[in-house]
């Protein structure tokens, strides 16, 4: 079974004033599109064709630059459009397990966003930033270069990501040019927190 490039929640506008129109659709429809189609070519016919997505990341270094570029981007964008909503933004109900989790981490919404901010704005060249789930429940800040990403065995920081933003500049430079720190802020008014929630609860079982 070939992977297959998941449909947006949402329309190419929906995200407007913070992500364009434009942007979103060359996002989808060519670069996760490119990454999902060059994963199945790299895929097919080897052992890995049957094997689920996390359990090709896991071992990405042992696997080439095509398997691991590619399935991590395929992996990413996945992630990236779950967890965006033109309802999104605000902070995670206070009550909910994902809430108290980022209390215990970071104290307030504003030095988590401060803390994602400097990570997003940090990550030299094209990356990732991401909100991770350690092996305790705990929440945990850190970013991957290119498609990287915090399941792989090659990871600085391993974990469980329930929240990713791309930081390439094919994600922001049609809106915001050089400015990723504005593509940064306008992230935090689309975050689908009740997603985030769901991801947690799944992840820190
Ligand atoms: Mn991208």
């Amino acid at each position: 079974m070939a992977f297959k490039l998941p449909k947006l929640p949402y329309e190419y506008d929906a995200l407007q004033p913070h992500f364009d129109k434009r942007t979103m659709k060359i996002h989808h429809t060519k670069h996760h599109n490119g990454y999902t189609n060059k994963l199945n070519a790299a895929i097919e016919g080897t052992p890995l064709a049957k094997k689920s997505i996390e359990d090709i990341l896991k071992n990405a270094s042992k696997h080439g630059a095509g398997v691991r570029n590619n399935g991590g981007g395929f992996y990413n964008h996945s992630l990236f459009w779950k967890t965006l909503s033109p309802k999104g933004g605000g902070a995670p109900k206070a009550t909910s397990k994902l809430g108290k989790a980022m209390a215990k981490a970071f104290g307030t919404h504003e030095k988590f966003q401060a803390q994602f901010a400097t990570a997003a704005g940090t990550r030299f060249g094209s990356g990732w930033a991401w909100l991770c789930v350690n092996k305790r429940g705990g929440l945990f800040i850190t970013s991957t270069p290119n498609q990287d990403n915090p399941l792989m065995d090659c990871a600085e920081k391993k974990g469980t990501p329930i929240l990713g933003l791309d930081v390439w500049e094919h994600a922001y430079y049609l809106k915001y040019q050089n400015r990723r720190p504005d593509y940064v802020q306008a992230f935090f008014n689309v975050v689908n927190w009740d997603q985030v929630s769901k991801l947690y609860n799944k992840a820190a079982k």
